[in-house]
């Protein structure tokens, strides 16, 4: 699962007013589904294991939330839906459709909407597959992580690479023309060669997209004690995770894949509409637990806990509600854009928060740019692949 996911019990009941961050007339919807077979052992996303029962349950937790939602007012356009977790595919086809019919009866799901859902490829067959088809899901983002089964038995997954395969091909069958590939790099133990086989291989299967995040290692996970306690094999140095990131980037852009945000590479066309949208600051409501949502430029989450998600009656409870304030919205719009390989535009920065970018930033860019960290481009800024190696130091600098 990717790091872009949704990582006051206040109900915001105003009309959306749904032109945000983006400037866009539409909203993006998130549906969390916590479920996975068995957690995988570096993962700290809000998932677990639970019974069919309870997996039941949740989904008409989730359904109610839906119907009862005041954020947003019956008929809202929504241009993107992603389920995330957790592992969506957990869910049956049957399970998928009522959610995806939810959303039909409540907000107006747009003809050419980006419709996602996340595989793990131990979880669905191809009639499986084939039911997320029928229930409108038209791109499938698939939890592979690597080529090689011995690095997959190392991180926890439940599936090997032939698995992965014939879900793949399963899904192709079915008749997905979008497929993400996620991978992970800088395992415990890996070398720069078995990388390059993950990433070989991963090309051989021509998907649409591929997600490329580094393993961090989280707090309170088996991988944390494991490291704590010297029991995990060397993580790759700096170095050879930085050789790692450029060869990525060279080798792809071979095979026609183009990096268009720090981490994700998509053949021309097919980059994530929902994660764009994240990036660029458009709004999105977030169901089910732990859901994040960011509306009329206020944020909220979910209640976290599962089963006291499942036991709301009507909508859940909410969670750091905060209303951003200007400065942090132009925070948000300079740290998110810049993930980006577009960059910033300085014309949409004035054209939302009523100042230049000049006026704002200005002497901050021309530091970064006689740093090599910003180069100029005909809209605005973006990053040199030398500020794209420490980005995160880049992005802190825009905190105002
Ligand atoms: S399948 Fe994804 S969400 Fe589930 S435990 Fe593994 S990494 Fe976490």
């Amino acid at each position: 699962m990717t790091r872009i996911h949704q990582t006051g019990n206040q109900i915001v009941n105003r009309k959306c007013r749904r032109e945000d961050l983006s400037g866009t007339n539409s909203i993006s919807l998130y549906i969390h589904i916590p479920f996975c077979l068995r957690k995988c052992r570096y993962c700290d996303f809000l998932s677990a294991a639970r019974p069919r029962e309870e997996q039941e349950k949740y989904v008409r937790a989730l359904i109610r939330e839906i119907q009862s939602q005041l954020e947003c007012p019956s008929g809202t356009p929504a241009d993107t839906v992603f389920f995330g977790g957790g592992t969506p595919s957990i869910l049956s086809g049957e399970q998928i459709g009522r959610i995806m019919e939810a959303l039909r009866e409540r907000f107006d799901i747009l003809p050419h909407a980006e419709i996602s859902l996340e595989m793990n490829p131990r979880t669905a067959d191809a009639e499986k597959i084939l039911e997320f088809k029928k229930a409108g899901i038209n791109r499938l983002s698939m939890g592979v992580q690597s080529m090689h089964d011995e690095e997959l038995r190392l991180l926890g997954r439940i599936h090997t690479v032939r698995e992965a395969k014939e879900a793949f091909d399963a899904a192709r069958a079915a008749g997905f023309d979008n497929i993400n590939i996620d991978l992970m790099s800088a395992l415990p133990g890996q070398s720069f060669e078995s990388w390059a086989e993950s990433l070989r291989l991963a090309a051989e299967w021509k998907p649409e997209h591929i997600s490329a995040y580094s393993l961090i290692i989280e707090p309170g996970t088996p991988f944390c004690d494991l490291y704590e306690a010297g029991k995990l094999a060397p993580l790759p140095d700096e170095e050879t995770d930085r050789k790692m990131y450029h060869y990525t980037r060279e080798f792809l852009a071979r095979h026609g894949y183009a990096r268009y945000e720090i981490s994700n590479y998509a053949l021309p066309g097919r980059e994530c509409r929902h994660n764009s949208g994240y990036w660029t600051g458009h709004p999105y409501l977030g169901l089910g637990a732990g859901a994040a949502s960011y509306v009329n430029g206020t944020r909220f989450s979910n209640i976290a806990d599962i089963n006291s998600y499942t036991e709301a009656l009507s909508q859940p409870v909410r969670t750091d509600v905060r209303t951003l304030t200007e400065e942090e919205k132009m925070e948000e719009f300079m740290f998110l854009g810049l993930r980006m390989t577009a960059g910033v535009s300085a014309a949409v920065f004035q054209e939302r928060f009523g100042r230049t970018l000049e006026e704002v930033y200005g002497s901050l860019i021309r530091r970064h740019i006689a740093q090599g960290l910003l180069e100029e481009t005909e809209e605005g800024f973006c990053l040199t692949e030398k500020g794209t190696d420490v980005s995160n130091y880049v992005m802190s600098d825009y905190l105002l």
